[in-house]
């Protein structure tokens, strides 16, 4: 099965990488989509987004990394994909997954939503809160990988 992951990934955080690990062995093809919405402000570009998913996830070897502006679904019948995975960490998430993922089912009927549950040891993390301690230089130990760490450093701290 050919899965996409689609995100903001403004940043990745251990929680994403965690549920990358995980379902990365399920399927023979996993593509982690960058998808660009057009109501949101993003604090890095594209191309550092990429750049810290690649740094991060360099030891899974059926991962690729891509970019839209589109729709996920266009995204995902372009590659004949199977699943679209999500992460809920939350109730708090589930409401706006479920109609993302009804929304999804109605523009391509053949492609299935598949939710994970995050790990217990990262649900509280997100990439809007990790962005708020960065930015108030508050410790980022155990919630971004290395490279978003450094990132943020040379952002907030050595300015
Ligand atoms: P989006 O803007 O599409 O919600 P995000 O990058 O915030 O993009 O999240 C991408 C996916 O990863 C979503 O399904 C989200 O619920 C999930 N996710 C975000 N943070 C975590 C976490 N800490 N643990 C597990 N899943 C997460």
């Amino acid at each position: 099965m050919i899965a996409v992951y689609p995100g903001s990934f403004d940043p990745i955080t251990l929680g994403h990488v965690d549920i990358i690990h995980r379902i990365s062995s399920k399927f023979k093809q996993l593509h982690v989509l960058i998808a660009e919405s057009t109501d949101k402000n993003y604090m890095f570009s594209t191309q550092e987004r990429l750049e810290f998913l690649q740094l991060s996830l360099s030891d899974i070897a059926n991962i690729h990394f891509h970019f839209t502006s589109g729709l996920t679904v266009d995204f995902a019948k372009s590659l004949n994909a199977d699943v679209i995975v999500r992460g809920i960490r939350a109730v708090s998430d589930f409401e706006y997954e479920m109609n993302m993922a009804n929304m999804n089912k109605k523009l391509a009927a053949d492609i299935e939503t598949m939710i994970v549950f995050a790990n217990p040891q990262y649900n509280f993390i997100s990439s809007r809160l990790v962005k708020e301690i960065a930015k108030h230089k508050g410790s980022l130990k155990d919630l971004v990988p290395d490279c978003v760490l450094k990132a943020f450093e040379v952002k907030f701290i050595h300015k």
